[in-house]
């Protein structure tokens, strides 16, 4: 028997839990993400919010934001960090030292939220 890993099911049965309470509505998260932007004063060309693989969000360098949509059974803070991040990188590109002080800024306790992906993301995801 591993104990290391969770089986599957396990995980199953966490994911019905969390589906039961979505946080937001795919057209909350865009609005909040707007709103976050013009907050920062960054300008997104577009948000899209989608079924993403192996990802939470991403930043093209056309200005898209793409958030995955299992975000939205996440907590609102840890919603909110991710779009902070993506909106970061219209300014950043490189996960750098100034990336993670401009995120910080906006974010003053981001770790943690980074923390709750790392420790529960696969439940939602
Ligand atoms: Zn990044």
């Amino acid at each position: 028997m591993n104990y290391a890993q969770p089986s599957d099911t396990y995980f199953d049965q966490r994911r019905k839990k969390i589906t039961k309470t979505k946080t937001l509505s795919a057209k909350d998260l865009e609005t909040r993400t707007w709103k976050l932007a013009s907050k920062i004063n960054v300008k997104p060309s577009k948000v899209v919010i989608k079924k993403l693989k192996d990802r939470w969000g991403s930043s093209t360098k056309h200005g898209v934001i793409n958030l995955n949509s299992a975000l939205l059974e996440a907590p609102l803070k840890v919603i909110d960090y991710v779009v902070l991040h993506e909106l970061c990188h219209i300014k950043i590109r490189e996960h750098s030292y100034r990336f993670w002080s401009l995120l910080r800024k906006f974010m003053p306790d981001y770790q943690r939220q980074k923390k709750w992906l790392e420790l529960h993301g696969k439940m939602i995801l």
